[in-house]
């Protein structure tokens, strides 16, 4: 059987081929699934789709209407998908619900000390043989205080290596993850949490409940020289309000690899082409923010693990078989 691959990027073309050689053909674009590109999926029993893909009720019968049955999302993440339109259609619609925690952790990581030690303008500064040390002092995070905005397997890592830094560590989550608690983690509510910490980052998954969670209000209670970190997910945060705390000069530093707008920015290169999104085109001027493009799980043990746990969600299909990866049929 042939597969269409939706959002491949380059460098994932050739592990995807090898992992289902031998077992299927896989038709790999560059192009995210969404309403414009879904017609190309006509004839296409199964189709995978990638983290910026937008599935809503259209595309889902533009699919169904050309004969798409299976849809295999390469992401834990599924707010992207209109799950309750593919139940009613009886597409089977499955997801990675683990891969490398670590990815995604240690990127949050790289983005705090990027940030609390100004690496990116110490870059430049020293390939422009501007070697003075001005503007560039940074806090040392032992004995300061971590916020941990979701402690489940991401926050968990998150936190570990927190722990290795030596810093008091709170956490916020609906549940308490014993293995955080004894790591020394105290479970506080959140506005406590925003005024206590010096570094924020944020791992809960985006729900309605969690939308803005980051807002006016909350950015108000953290500290002046807070850093804040989102490696989760864009609509976490008010981006316009974070903007305007940022005008004010608040802020140790931001560190964000999602945007609540990336969705058709992200994974695209817009370099030629001129920038439509006032707030992400301000939010690059603060030179105390950091802005990668959804690149937190891009490791080769993360990238490896989903298409593996792709290509086991596709056997499953076609065997009829259920598993914790099956979003739909429920
Ligand atoms: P997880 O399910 O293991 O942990 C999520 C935690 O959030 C759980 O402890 C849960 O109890 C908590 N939670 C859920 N709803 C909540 C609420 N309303 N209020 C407070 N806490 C709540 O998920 P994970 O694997 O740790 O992933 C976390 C998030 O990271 C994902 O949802 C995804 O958005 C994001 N992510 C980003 C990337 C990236 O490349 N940037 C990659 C993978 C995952």
């Amino acid at each position: 059987m042939e597969i269409l691959a939706f959002g491949v990027q380059a460098d994932e073309k050739p592990l995807l081929e090898k992992a289902f050689t031998g077992r299927h053909e896989v038709r790999c674009l560059d192009v995210f699934l969404g309403e414009d590109t879904a017609p190309i999926a006509a004839g296409y029993e199964i189709v995978s789709s990638s983290v910026n893909a937008d599935l809503n009720g259209r595309v889902l019968h533009t699919l169904a209407d050309g004969g798409t049955k299976m849809i295999a999302q390469r992401s834990t993440g599924f707010n992207n998908i209109d799950l309750d339109v593919a139940r009613r259609l009886g597409l089977t619609v499955s997801r990675v619900s683990y891969y490398s925690p670590y990815s995604v952790a240690e990127f949050a990581w790289t983005l705090a000390m990027a940030v609390n030690r100004n690496i990116v303008r110490a870059s430049n500064r020293t390939r422009d043989f501007d070697f003075r040390l001005n503007g560039l002092m940074g806090r040392d995070m032992r004995g300061r205080t971590v916020g941990v905005l979701g402690t489940g397997k991401i926050g968990e890592a998150f936190t570990r290596i927190a722990a290795g830094f030596g810093m008091n560590l709170l956490g916020w989550d609906v549940a308490e993850n014993p293995a955080c608690v004894e790591l020394g983690m105290k479970y506080v509510d959140k506005e406590a949490l925003f005024a206590l910490s010096d570094l924020i980052s944020l791992h809960v998954p985006l729900l309605d409940s969690t939308h803005h969670l980051i807002d006016a209000k909350a950015l108000r209670t953290m500290k002046d020289d807070a850093i804040l970190v989102n490696s989760s997910r864009g609509g976490l945060v008010d981006t316009e309000a974070l903007v305007a705390e940022l005008r004010a000069g608040r802020f140790a530093g931001v560190g964000l690899d999602v945007y609540e707008a990336e969705s058709g920015l992200f994974f695209t290169d817009r370099s030629l082409g001129v920038v439509e999104d006032d707030t992400l085109a301000r939010l690059m001027t603060f030179p105390n923010v950091v802005v990668t493009s959804h690149q937190a799980y891009y490791t080769h043990d993360a990238v490896g693990q989903i298409i593996d746990a792709t290509v086991r969600n596709v056997a499953d299909y076609l065997a009829g078989r259920h598993s914790e990866n099956t979003l739909s049929p429920a």
